[in-house]
């Protein structure tokens, strides 16, 4: 893991200090990583490349607004209603469930507005996912999610 990027008068990176990590399950349900002692390393450097994946959702809204989030620093808001603890503000998607697929942010954004057009007019005739998809396309978001998680080694939890 990278603690501190070092750079010359001119603004260019120079050196990176990095440090071995161990991440360990934490009692909220995410990991956080644990140093190694003595695993600290100083790299010459004069690019870096970022390349991080997934690392939550941004807070500058979720701070502004105080919304709730859960132990993996995502927004919280239930499955199926998508309602954050702040009235009137709903999550769907990565920002709720964590890195996750295109056809689930899909699948979200869609039961979320519905469940907007609840909230704004006391009822809704949007229809549910499972109301409107054949079987067919169910079995295929299922499969492609089961793809996903095999191909990418995930945990289970970190994409459902
Ligand atoms: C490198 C990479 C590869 C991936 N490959 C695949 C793949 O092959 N197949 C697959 O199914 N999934 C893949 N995914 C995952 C997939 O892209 C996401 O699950 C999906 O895009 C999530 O959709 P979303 O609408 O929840 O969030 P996003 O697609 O992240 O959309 C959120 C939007 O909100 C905007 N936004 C953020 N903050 C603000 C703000 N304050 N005001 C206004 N707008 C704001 C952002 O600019 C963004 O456009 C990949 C993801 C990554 C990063």
């Amino acid at each position: 893991m990278t603690e501190k990027f070092v750079s010359d008068e001119n603004g260019h990176v120079t050196k990176l200090h990095t440090v071995n990590v161990e991440w360990v399950a934490s009692e909220n349900g995410g990991f956080s990583p644990q140093k190694t002692p003595g695993s600290e390393k100083v790299w010459p450097t004069d690019l870096v490349l970022l390349a991080m994946g997934f690392l939550g959702p941004e807070n500058t809204l979720i701070e502004k607004l105080a919304i709730e989030q859960d132990g993996r620093s995502n927004v919280k808001a239930d499955e199926g209603i998508f309602k954050t603890n702040v009235d009137g503000v709903f999550a769907a998607g990565d920002m709720r469930r964590g890195q996750s697929l295109v056809v689930w942010a899909i699948n979200e954004g869609r039961a979320a507005a519905r469940e907007c057009d609840r909230y704004l007019m006391g009822a809704t005739q949007l229809g549910t996912f499972k109301q409107t998809t054949p079987k067919s396309h169910r079995i295929l978001l299922d499969g492609l999610s089961s793809m996903a998680f095999n191909h990418f080694q995930l945990p289970k939890s970190s994409l459902f």
